[in-house]
């Protein structure tokens, strides 16, 4: 993908080419049975790839990860349900939710009574089939909707099939890459999880997300060290930070991304220091823009920040969502399903995320050389030629964020470029980063970075600090 080589900003070519292979990733990874180990998660690893190369790590089963032990590798071939005339009246191949993720291998002939112990079914949505798993507990068990259940017979005598492979010689499997950053710049991890089967919005949408992510920032030039991992969510997490245990200290902070997709609003999960350079460029990001977002303070329950952030590695984790997990009536269902997201919503969320990395990448500290009063402008071509009057925008603190809209650089000279000029000057102190600017003022981050370069340019300011 041709990218501009120093470019956070997506153009209506790059944003239509990647909705393009954003789609077809969905349908062709949708159908896989995804689950914490096996050959379904390899294969779409291998689907991603072909978008960006990263390499992959296989764990054994057996190995110890802190407290946990990798699990045998699962794998499923066939499993369905017939009923006592021989019709299949369940078939995974069909919806891979029906079956329970990690069912044990089984093929009897069994009553209602005895299936009814292992049959899922969610009363409140009857036409929703639910998504269950069961990893660690040696069990099996079949998904369906409410709907259909009512209808089983109960007197019935039903045949149970679940060709499915424990490899105790197996591994977990997960992919990473790193793009290492300039000396002196800090390490930031971009995750996400692949441990979910047919299901679009929680998980589908992050691995997409995360690979069109790399492939973008992979062309272009940065500061920063990015460590980009997909792994099976928790037990994932934890094999790679207990491989990584020793250089993970070294993280700055980190992003998970996942349920990005979504009908729902747009929304910041905060790290769990609320205050975090990511929870300020996220929130500047969405003020400037002016795409209202809801903010879901750091809880415990959520994804893998609940591994990254705990007490012995206590690295700082954010996410944006489109429709957040738990917070939507599809989540873990059917109905999350590829009618339920658009492409369109994740590369909304990608630019979002693309406007963070700008902030994290060119977050300087400048110092006015012409500290004295006000250098001359005019003189310099810095001033509009035509002079007009200057009209001051009333600023209501509370709606203030609802006011203000994202502009392109403006190279006229006018109105906002003017205050951009006179804001840099007035703040450039040695101290104050563009991003303390930008959220002390109504200019966006991105046009007090490219007039910076304008002053840097003209010689009234002088670059004090790297981000
Ligand atoms: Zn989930």
């Amino acid at each position: 993908m041709a990218i501009h080589p120093d470019d956070y900003h997506l153009s209506e070519s790059e944003r239509n080419n990647i909705s393009v292979t954003t789609k077809s990733l969905f349908s062709d990874l949708f159908p896989l049975p995804r689950s914490i180990t096996g050959d379904a998660v390899r294969e779409s690893l291998s689907i991603l790839q072909k978008i960006s190369s990263f390499s992959l790590q296989e764990i054994p089963s057996g190995t110890q990860v802190f407290d946990w032990i990798i699990p045998p590798e699962w794998n499923i071939k066939d499993a369905y349900i017939l009923d006592s005339s021989g019709n299949k009246i369940l078939d995974f191949k069909e919806n891979t939710l029906h079956l329970v993720s990690y069912s044990i291998p089984f093929n009897k002939t069994v009553s209602f009574q005895e299936l009814n112990d292992h049959l899922y079914t969610l009363p409140d949505m009857p036409e929703a089939i639910p998504y269950r798993t069961s990893y660690y507990k040696k069990d099996w068990g079949f998904c369906l909707k409410h709907s259909q259940y009512l209808k089983l017979d109960r007197k019935a005598k039903y045949n149970v099939v679940i060709d499915a492979e424990f490899r105790e010689a197996g591994s977990l499997t997960y992919g990473e890459i790193t793009l290492p950053g300039k000396k002196g710049g800090k390490e930031y991890i971009i995750s996400t999880y692949i441990c979910h089967p047919s299901l679009a919005n929680d998980n589908l949408s992050g691995p997409i997300l995360w690979i069109q992510l790399l492939n973008i920032l992979k062309n272009i030039p940065h500061q920063h060290t990015y460590r980009f991992i997909i792994v099976p969510e928790t037990i994932g997490a934890l094999a790679y930070l207990s491989i990584n245990q020793k250089t993970v200290k070294n993280i700055t902070g980190g992003l998970v991304l996942t349920t990005n997709a979504g009908p729902g609003p747009f929304g910041f999960k905060e790290t769990y220091l609320g205050t975090h350079i990511l929870d300020r460029t996220i929130k500047q990001t969405f003020s400037e823009t002016g795409i209202p977002a809801v903010r879901y303070p750091f809880d415990i329950n959520g994804s893998d920040e609940r591994q990254f952030s705990a007490p012995g590695f206590r690295i700082p984790m954010a996410t944006i969502t489109k429709s957040k997990y738990y917070e939507y009536k599809e989540y873990h269902t059917s109905l999350d399903n590829l009618d339920f997201i658009t492409a369109e919503n994740l590369v909304d969320v990608l630019q979002l995320y693309l406007l963070v990395l700008e902030k994290l990448e060119r977050n300087y500290t400048y110092t006015n050389m012409f500290p004295y009063g006000e250098p001359q402008l005019g003189r310099r071509g810095l001033y509009p030629q035509t002079g007009g009057s200057i009209q001051q925008q009333a600023v209501d603190l509370d709606t203030d964020h609802k006011k203000r809209q994202y502009k392109t650089a403006d190279y006229t000279m006018k109105g906002n470029r003017l205050d951009a000029i006179r804001w840099l000057l007035f703040k450039s102190d040695g101290n104050t980063s563009l991003l303390d600017i930008a959220e002390q003022t109504t200019i966006s981050f991105h046009e007090l970075y490219e007039t910076a370069q304008l002053l840097v340019e003209q010689g009234l300011i002088r670059k004090e600090s790297e981000p």
